[in-house]
């Protein structure tokens, strides 16, 4: 052996102690089987405890979590008994059907198969050349949902991470499809009401628009925007030499469930040649069924619009879309040139996902979708989506003929507000003592806003695990609560 040789060999061996010090990243059939069964048996065991869970933990701000890297490979029982005890215990439980605060998550099962599979063969779906089908498969999802919106054709749209991002794509894709440019941006105008969610305006300032003319629209007794009042705020823009650019709308408000009436929107920003984009994050799903399509009409005519799967379609968290009706616009916004992409492009029939959206490098989204639509069917979303409309109005009714409640106005979708009004003592006051009581015991978590300057409750349905039973307890213990609490109040 030469020198060269033996120092080859040497480097080869070296390597070959890496490759060998990196083996746990590769676990061999019968550790996967292990490592699956285990997780699988520990997810299991969660779900079977489920129904008994609470909707929310108080505490644990404080817990340790255990981090506790180590350079040695661990087992796993230990540290699934770790998240058993932090992770999966404080804090509200959105899996849980007793979540009936803020907006509800889902989690439906197949979704964690889908995910599990994405992440198993890790397709990159961002690009038609370097997964054609993976491409195909999110692109017809994408159709489904252009379709359930009334969109036509030349719709075409993205899988998101969720809504904000998607609203965020919207906006852009509305700045571009108008040319608005830096230096134009002081004149033109955007209208939305004080109930839009705050991620447009985030969305607002990200996309460079911070300068715009904001119009806060007024709202009806339902926190709808007022049409005529909007009519009215353009009217003395354009008086004033301004450029009405942009109208928000939403399809069901986060705070109050709100739909804006969508169709006279339309009808304004036609009228106008202004964009009008409807955030939908929340209630968009219920066009699935037929109350919901009475509700959201005129959405069809939207401009663009934000759905988020990880709501009203029940998926875990990390699902959004949104959707464009002159899908080449959605591409003019987002459209790019890469020269180390130039052989992954060139040949290209169609839009990769990356030329519709600020991401590149993405999780194969579609699967987690189109597990649950295929393996549960249609007709059980669209079921779920009609129960949860039904117990909202169920509930409303309920509570306002309990002995001093009050409910806020009949619930456009899934969201009613409401309060108790004590006999004696400050009315916001026993309130944030009620929701607090109500948290604090953690059988079904519920949340608060105000409204109108007043402290109210909210019940929001949309767990695909919320049923008639947790209706029935909530109302209870509410009775229960305030009672105790009037008590209180009287010594
Ligand atoms: C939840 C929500 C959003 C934000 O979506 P994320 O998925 O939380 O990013 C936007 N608009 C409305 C109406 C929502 O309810």
């Amino acid at each position: 052996m030469n020198y060269t040789e033996s120092s080859l060999e040497a480097e080869r061996e070296a390597i070959l102690a890496r490759q060998e010090a990196a083996s746990p990243l590769e676990p061999q059939a019968q550790r996967r089987r292990e490592l699956a069964t285990k997780v699988f048996d520990y997810a299991d065991a969660f779900l079977e405890k489920l129904p008994g869970m609470p909707g929310f933990v108080p505490g644990g701000e404080h817990t340790e979590v255990p981090l506790q890297l180590s350079e040695e490979p661990q087992s796993l029982e230990p540290l699934l008994q770790q998240l058993g005890a932090t992770v999966d215990h404080f804090g509200i439980n959105p899996a849980s059907g007793a979540h009936l605060g803020y907006i509800p998550g889902g989690g439906v099962y197949p979704a964690s198969l889908g995910d599990y599979l994405a992440d198993v063969f890790n397709r990159y779906s961002g690009i038609n050349f370097a997964s054609p089908a993976a491409v195909e498969l999110e692109r017809q999802l994408v159709t489904w949902m252009t379709g359930l919106v009334g969109y036509g054709e030349h719709a075409a749209g993205d899988l998101t991470s969720g809504g904000s991002i998607a609203n965020l794509s919207a906006i852009v894709t509305a700045r571009e499809a108008h040319n608005i440019r830096a230096a134009d941006v002081p004149i033109n105008c955007i209208y939305y009401t004080a109930q839009m969610h705050h991620c447009l305006t985030k969305a607002i300032g990200i996309a460079g628009l911070t300068e715009v003319q904001h119009r806060i629209v007024p709202m009806d007794a339902f926190h709808r925007m007022d049409a005529a009042a909007l009519e009215q705020q353009i009217i003395e823009d354009r008086r004033l030499g301004l450029r009405p650019w942009l109208v928000i709308g939403s399809a069901g408000t986060t705070d109050t469930g709100a739909v804006d009436p969508l169709d006279r929107l339309a009808g304004i920003a036609d009228r106008e040649s202004m964009w009008l984009h409807v955030d939908g994050a929340y209630g968009a799903a219920f066009l699935l069924c037929e109350e919901g399509r009475r509700k959201l009409q005129g959405i069809e005519r939207a401009d663009s619009i934000v759905m988020d799967p990880h709501k009203g379609l029940f998926l875990p968290y990390g699902s959004g879309a949104v959707l464009v009706r002159e899908g080449h616009l959605l591409a003019k916004a987002f459209a790019y040139e890469a020269n180390y992409m130039q052989d992954a492009v060139a040949s290209e029939s169609r839009p990769s996902p990356a030329s519709l959206s600020p991401e590149l490098t993405r999780p194969f989204r579609g699967l987690r979708l189109w597990l649950p639509l295929r393996i549960c069917g249609l007709a059980a979303f669209r079921a779920c989506v009609e129960e949860k409309l039904m117990l909202a109005r169920y509930f409303h009714r309920r509570i306002a003929a309990l002995p001093g409640f009050e409910a806020g106005p009949e619930p456009d979708l899934s969201v009613v507000t409401y309060r108790y009004v004590p006999e004696h003592g400050d009315t916001d006051d026993f309130n944030r003592r009620l929701v607090a009581a109500i948290q604090q015991d953690g059988e079904l978590f519920i949340s608060s806003t105000m409204l109108d300057g007043r402290f109210v409750l909210r019940l929001a349905v949309l767990s695909f695990r919320t049923h008639l039973n947790h209706i029935e307890r909530l109302l209870e213990l509410l009775q229960e609560n305030a009672a105790r609490l009037q008590c209180e109040g009287r010594v």
